[in-house]
């Protein structure tokens, strides 16, 4: 009996070489629209201590409290987890180089996270983020450039039908008085609390705002509003923020109900959102978080960061029924004969030297079957190589595509020649 095929992790997705495609080119757009605004890559490792997303994402979380996968070293006994978000990794690794030694930072990544949540549509368990931070910067400027840059963004992708939702935090004093008044609140409607809020009513009562309940709505739309706290320093900041959106033309609407779903947000948080992916509809989200260095063990320093969902994008993308643009082989180098063969393999290195797209053809075969493959793989040009050509040192060339004569070339222009023909 064979043996039973193994299966990727459930919610663990491979990515085959036709959606790739896709992904190559979207993180080229990315990475120009990035440069764009110079902000520099920076790349830190898939597992960290557990310890650092409980102190930076907060223990009453939904990530920290069920989403993470967490595990011992079975060699030290360490406590590790795969990283279920960027921007704790990115602070420790700012921190741990001193990169703000004098300087600012603006820094972007990519890659995998990791959640233990129920596998549907737009929602993973191995998933893809970018990333984007702005560290050292206290200012709305920054907040600002960073909603700026998401709307190009979207433009350049040809992403319509997203809008942008902004709030403020506050600062911690507001956010304390806020939440003495929410407890006070939802204690008086203890009874109409599900299980979740009851366990945060008073870890994180905040978070309660952000419940997904249908039936928590009303009561949750009634609750006391953090607007109603707010300083004057925290309004100012946020009003600055609006008038550079306003003059790039960037519509928002103020949602007050807006906290996002990690502890370490403060001031200025924005997601953009569409209806068009069912519950999953943030495709990018962020904010300001002044206290978050401080409190993974650095010098106090005001950041601004957001995270965006690639797998959303590219089904936002994929709905509009765009396609990878294709990048196909200029040659297919079909050859018979040992001679043939060491031809062949010059042939196909120097024409790579020249910049071409060349698939050598490999496992032997009639000309026929060669031909055939040929035929399948895309490309422009059958390039033909039996004995007769390594005796004239040339090539018979071939086009694949919208007919055309069958010639002959020498080596020598050869590289030239399909360009003629592949223009
Ligand atoms: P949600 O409310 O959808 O669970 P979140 O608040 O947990 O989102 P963030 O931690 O802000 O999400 O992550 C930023 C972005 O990453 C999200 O807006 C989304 O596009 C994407 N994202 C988050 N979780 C997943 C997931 N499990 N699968 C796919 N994409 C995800
Ligand atoms: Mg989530």
């Amino acid at each position: 009996m064979s043996n039973p095929t193994l299966q990727a992790v459930k919610g663990m997705n491979d990515i085959l070489p036709e959606e790739a495609q896709l992904w190559l080119w979207f993180e080229d757009t990315v990475r120009d629209w990035l440069e764009a605004y110079g902000y520099r890559n920076i790349r830190m490792p898939l597992v960290e201590p557990t310890a650092l997303f409980k102190r930076a994402i907060g223990e009453v979380t939904d990530i920290v409290e069920k989403e993470m996968y967490s595990f011992e070293d079975s060699l030290n006994g360490d406590q590790l987890t795969l990283r279920p978000e960027g921007t704790a990794s990115c602070v420790r690794a700012v921190l741990q180089h001193n990169l703000l030694y004098n300087a600012p930072q603006r820094l972007w990544y990519a890659g995998q996270m990791f959640r233990h949540e129920r596998p549907q549509k737009g929602r993973y368990r191995q998933f893809h983020q970018i990333g984007v931070e702005s560290l050292g910067f206290a200012g709305p400027d920054i907040d600002a450039e960073q909603i700026v840059m998401c709307a190009r963004l979207w433009k350049k992708l040809g992403i319509r039908d997203v809008a942008l939702q902004i709030n403020t935090l506050g600062d911690a004093a507001a956010r304390q008085r806020h939440r003495e008044k929410l407890i006070t609140y939802f204690e008086q409607h203890k009874d109409a609390l599900d299980a979740d809020a009851q366990r945060r009513l008073h870890s994180n009562p905040l978070r309660i705002l952000d419940t997904k309940n249908p039936a928590m709505q009303e009561l949750v739309s009634h609750a006391p509003k953090l607007m109603d706290e707010l300083e004057a320093d925290a309004i100012q900041h946020f009003e600055a923020v609006q008038a550079i959106l306003l003059q790039h033309d960037i519509a928002f609407e103020i949602n007050p109900r807006l906290v996002r779903g990690l502890d370490y947000y403060n001031r200025t948080v924005f997601e953009w959102v569409t209806t068009r992916l069912g519950a999953q509809g943030t495709i990018c989200a962020g904010g300001r978080y002044d206290g978050l260095i401080e409190q993974i063990g650095g010098k106090p320093a005001p950041a601004c960061g957001f995270a965006m969902g690639i797998e959303r994008l590219l089904a936002l993308l994929q709905e509009d029924g765009m396609a990878a643009p294709a990048a196909p082989l200029d040659v297919y180098l079909v050859h018979q004969g040992e001679q043939a063969q060491g031809l062949a393999w010059r042939v196909a290195e120097s024409l790579r030297d020249a910049g071409l797209k060349v698939l050598l053809h490999c496992g032997g075969g009639s000309f026929k079957s060669q031909m055939k493959k040929a035929d399948g793989s895309g490309a422009a040009l059958a390039v033909i190589i039996g004995d007769d050509e390594v005796a004239a040192d040339a090539v018979t060339l071939k086009p694949l595509r919208g007919g055309g004569e069958q010639e002959r070339v020498g080596t020598q222009g050869l590289a030239q020649r399909i360009r003629e023909l592949t223009k």
